[in-house]
């Protein structure tokens, strides 16, 4: 038997290994997987070119608790090592890799442990949880075997062993502290975890199968049982597959394979291949999204040759896409590296853009494909869009394409298609595009029907960030088009070319009315002013500059950073209808009081219909008209 000393300059590495990954230790159970899936595979390989003459049917990895000695098993039936590999791979060269992980991290912050965690311990991560490790393995080789043991300190020893089969056994005798890790329930939890798609077969412990009834089974026969390994993963996942071979459902089975407890089904998927300039595979998934985007629990997860990483793939997919769910799977993304660092890593930039260039190309072949059933799904997909469109700019070119913008009665257009439709009869004197739109079909109900009754078209634009959006669509148009939500300044005024109503109120009963409205409404939150509309049209209105509700919408959903302003204040125009009949008897009406008690009763009720009424003015509404009509 030899001992030995690990040949290191740092005196006791050990007590280090603890302490960087003391947020992670269970990664060690991935490591030491990892280790014996390469193994497996090399095997596999070997056989396959055929240097190494062997019938190896179908290895597997087998992970095993020993709860009498308190020991962990990792068994694989891969190359294995002779005693002088061994003594190469885990006393050298495993060992120097440790040491100068643990030296480049031993001063990053507590924050970068996640990261460190990722990946780069590798076979010496079992530390975090033994005392004491063995390792005891047989090479494909004709060779004796070899068994290597060693307490946590730099002292090892290493013997010929006695183990009989081809493979590799490590051992791990689990320390007092982390007896939590000779828990089934744990071990079985890390292992759906991290291995999942791992593609050896991965057995911990067994399970009892229904066998299927035999044809001359009699009808009350209870079904036959057998005992039958549990194998934990699943080594052929769709993502691995060509996606001519896969059917529409064999992607939906995957999506519960991934997501065991979602029970909605995706809209669709994007499968992701490519081998050049970078390895990148996976499927994307569109979920249904609902406006509260703070309710994602199922993430995009990262893996590395199937190898569970993370599910926190900020830098690497652009923000918007965040929102999708499924996998991408590269072994060119560097994980063991700060996220800032990422971001600025020239493969990762390309991979973030290749990526977002699929999405592109997959909505405008849904759209271009089945644009019914494209408009059904826009409710669904349209925030992810949106959201992309003011994100990315290459994003907003290509959504040219397939973004839609429905109205408010569900008829579908495109920007393009959009402006041809109403070119005729929204267009103003300064020959702008007026884009009318409606964010509540119910709180606009008025405006939305009187402006369709004078022929406009109304969209219906109602996630979060549509102020932003049509800020963007204003400057790429540049200044051509602008958007007013209708209930904004009188649209009539915006758009109308020709000659405006006559007024029935000569100048100067109009001035006094104005000044009889001013007396009564507060003077710092309404404009006053008269309008020759429609005498069947509303004797009151009010309406919300475009700009100021729109700034503050921006200024609510954040990233507008609009010129530095406060809190905005809240300010209205008052429209007073100069031919409604109302109008004229406010004019006409003798006694002071009375005309105050209808100016005050219009503009609530102008207010009323906004659904702006509220707390104190509601009151006072409701008790003055209980009197009037006493
Ligand atoms: P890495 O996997 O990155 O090479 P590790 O520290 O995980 O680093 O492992 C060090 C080396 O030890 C491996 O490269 C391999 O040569 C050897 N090794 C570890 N585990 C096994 C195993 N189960 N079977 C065969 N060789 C192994
Ligand atoms: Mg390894």
């Amino acid at each position: 038997m030899a001992t030995g000393n690990i040949n290191v300059s740092v005196e006791n590495i050990f007590p280090l290994i603890k302490k960087f990954l003391y947020s992670d230790h269970e990664i060690f159970l991935r490591e030491l997987i990892s280790n014996a899936t390469d193994a497996t595979l090399k095997l596999n390989h070997l056989v396959r070119i055929g240097e190494a003459k062997l019938d190896i049917g179908q290895p597997k990895i087998e992970v095993k608790i020993d709860k009498d000695n308190q020991t962990l098993h990792i068994i694989d039936e891969g190359v294995g090592m002779t005693k002088d590999e061994v003594e190469k791979y885990i006393n050298q060269v495993a060992f120097s890799g440790a040491e100068e992980f643990l030296e480049k991290y031993k001063d990053s912050d507590s924050k970068d442990t996640g990261i460190i965690g990722h990946f780069g311990l590798g076979f010496y991560s079992a530390f975090m949880v033994a005392g004491k490790v063995e390792i005891h393995t047989k090479s494909w080789k004709d060779e004796p075997a070899a068994h290597w043991t060693c307490e946590g300190t730099t002292q090892f020893t290493l013997e010929e062993g006695h183990k009989q089969d081809r493979g590799t056994e490590i051992i791990l005798h689990i320390n007092e502290d982390e007896k939590e890790f000779l828990e089934d329930h744990k071990i079985n939890e890390l292992l759906v975890k991290y291995n999942k798609f791992m593609p050896v077969p991965i057995k911990f412990g067994t399970k009892e199968k229904e066998l299927p009834k035999a044809k001359d089974a009699k009808e009350d026969e209870a079904p036959k049982k057998v005992t039958v390994d549990n194998i934990i993963n699943n080594p052929n996942p769709a993502w691995t597959k060509q996606p001519a071979d896969l059917e529409q459902d064999d992607y939906k089975k995957f999506y519960r394979e991934l997501y065991p407890m979602q029970f909605e089904e995706p809209l669709f998927h994007i499968h992701l291949n490519v081998d050049y300039p970078f390895n990148l595979t996976g499927i994307l998934y569109f979920p249904k999204l609902t406006n509260d985007l703070s309710i994602q629990k199922d993430k995009i997860q990262l893996y590395q040759n199937q190898v569970f990483v993370t599910d926190n793939v900020e830098g690497i997919v652009p923000e918007f896409l965040t929102m999708l769910k499924g996998v991408i799977d590269s072994p060119d993304i560097p994980l063991n590296v700060s996220r800032s660092y990422l971001q600025a890593d020239g493969a990762v930039k390309k991979i973030s853009s290749y990526i977002t260039r699929k999405v592109a190309d997959k909505l405008k072949s849904l759209f271009n494909d089945n644009r019914e059933d494209f408009e059904k799904k826009w409710n669904d997909i349209k925030i992810v869009i949106e959201y992309g469109m003011l994100s990315e700019d290459k994003f907003f070119e290509k959504a040219q394409k397939f973004a839609l913008y429905p109205t408010t009665d569900n008829t579908y257009f495109t920007f393009e298609e959009l402006k041809s439709e109403i070119s005729e009869t929204q267009t103003d004197k300064d020959d702008k595009l007026v884009v009318l739109y409606a964010s509540n079909k119910d709180e606009q109900h008025s405006y939305i029907k009187s402006a369709n009754a004078k022929g406009y078209k109304v969209l219906l634009l109602d996630s979060p960030i549509v102020s932003h959006l049509i800020q963007k669509l204003e400057q790429d148009n540049e200044q051509k088009v602008s958007f007013v939500r209708v209930d904004s300044d009188h649209i009539d005024n915006l758009i109308k070319k020709e000659t405006e109503q006559i007024s029935k109120l000569s100048d100067e009963e109009k001035e006094t009315v104005k000044t009889n409205f001013e007396s009564v409404v507060p003077k710092e939150k309404y404009t006053v002013q008269l309008e020759a509309l429609d005498s069947e049209a509303a004797p009151v209105l009010i309406t919300q500059p475009e700009f100021m509700r729109r700034m503050k919408e921006m200024q609510q959903t954040g990233g507008g950073g609009m010129f530095g302003m406060g809190n905005m204040p809240e300010m209205y125009n008052l429209v007073v209808n100069s031919n409604s009949p109302l109008v004229s008897k406010i004019l006409k009406a003798k006694d002071d009081a009375k005309k105050e008690t209808l100016i005050k009763q219009s503009l609530d009720l102008a207010l009323l219909s906004q659904n702006l009424l509220k707390g104190e003015e509601l009151t006072n509404f409701v008790e003055r008209s209980f009197k009037m009509i006493k």
